[in-house]
């Protein structure tokens, strides 16, 4: 999926946003829709989990502030202009920029998905006003409301692959594995964002002390082959990134006996033996 289509967004409805009001349910026919829900299916790649099925995208909406700061990031980090103070006439250049096509392509932004964890019942209950909520050790609504934290990103997890960064990937069944919730809910909830990739540096071997890169890279994509078995992104800048959609889905029983009957057939003729059912 191109980014263009939600950089026509930015600005849009963001001056009067109240804490609980960040999300806005998107249409079945809108475009944007199934432009997410086609990346999040071609994502799932895990052969052992269930189909998912899409209950609600939502998109959400930023501050002008944040998003100010991320098109800035995505302006200085390919050297078209050399770092001063942020002027008036400055923010009026960067939204220029953003809208020349070879522009982009070289800053490489990309839609990742990220899981975290949600302690609210957000996206559950879909007649329910979808308000992220004030708890402050929910994830999920602390990136909805201020996006992304380095130093909050990977506390839940000692290991960190390519050091300090902020995760995310294109395989959202990866990303899956990264969602928790206390509740007792089908429903689950990824975030899918808004990533300036840049140049990447790959790598296919874990560097867990990597902190700052190279000079002339702006992230590491991690690629399956070596230690990894589905692809990872990480950028080590707090406005490389902003979170875009939530997506709600639940991954459907009839697909997970399906899957359960697939893994028995695979059981069964790997020991040629019946198993209990
Ligand atoms: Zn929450």
């Amino acid at each position: 999926m191109s980014t263009d289509s939600f950089a026509t967004g930015y600005g849009k409805s963001t001056s009067s946003l109240t804490k609980s009001k960040r999300l806005v349910a998107m249409d079945h026919s809108d475009k944007a829709y199934s432009e997410v829900e086609k990346l999040f299916q071609k994502g799932w790649k895990h052969p052992e989990k269930g189909k998912p099925v899409i209950r609600a995208i939502f998109t959400v909406l930023s501050p002008q502030k944040s998003l100010d700061s991320y098109a800035e990031y995505k302006y200085f980090a390919f050297n078209l202009c050399s770092i001063s103070p942020i002027n008036v006439l400055v923010r009026f250049q960067v939204q220029v920029v953003n809208q020349l096509s070879n522009y982009r392509r070289r800053a490489n932004e990309q839609l990742l998905f990220h899981g975290t964890s949600q302690l609210c019942p957000l996206g559950k209950n879909p007649s329910a006003p979808p308000d992220v909520c004030s708890l402050r050790s929910c994830s999920l609504c602390s990136i909805i409301k201020n996006s992304f934290e380095i130093r909050r990103c990977g506390t839940r997890h000692n290991f960190r692959r390519f050091g300090n960064g902020i995760y995310v990937t294109s395989c959202s069944s990866k990303a899956d594995d990264y969602f928790s919730s206390p509740l007792r809910s089908n429903f689950r909830v990824l975030l899918v964002n808004r990533v300036i990739v840049g140049k990447p540096l790959k790598r296919k071997y874990n560097a867990t002390s990597l902190n700052e890169l190279p000079s002339g890279y702006n992230s590491v994509i991690g690629v399956p082959g070596g230690d990894l078995n589905y692809e990872e992104t990480v950028v080590y800048h707090n406005d490389a990134i902003r979170p875009a959609y939530v997506v709600v889905y639940d991954i459907s029983p009839a697909s997970n006996e399906a899957a359960q009957r697939s893994r028995l057939g695979f059981l069964k003729s790997l020991f040629k033996t019946p198993l209990a059912s």
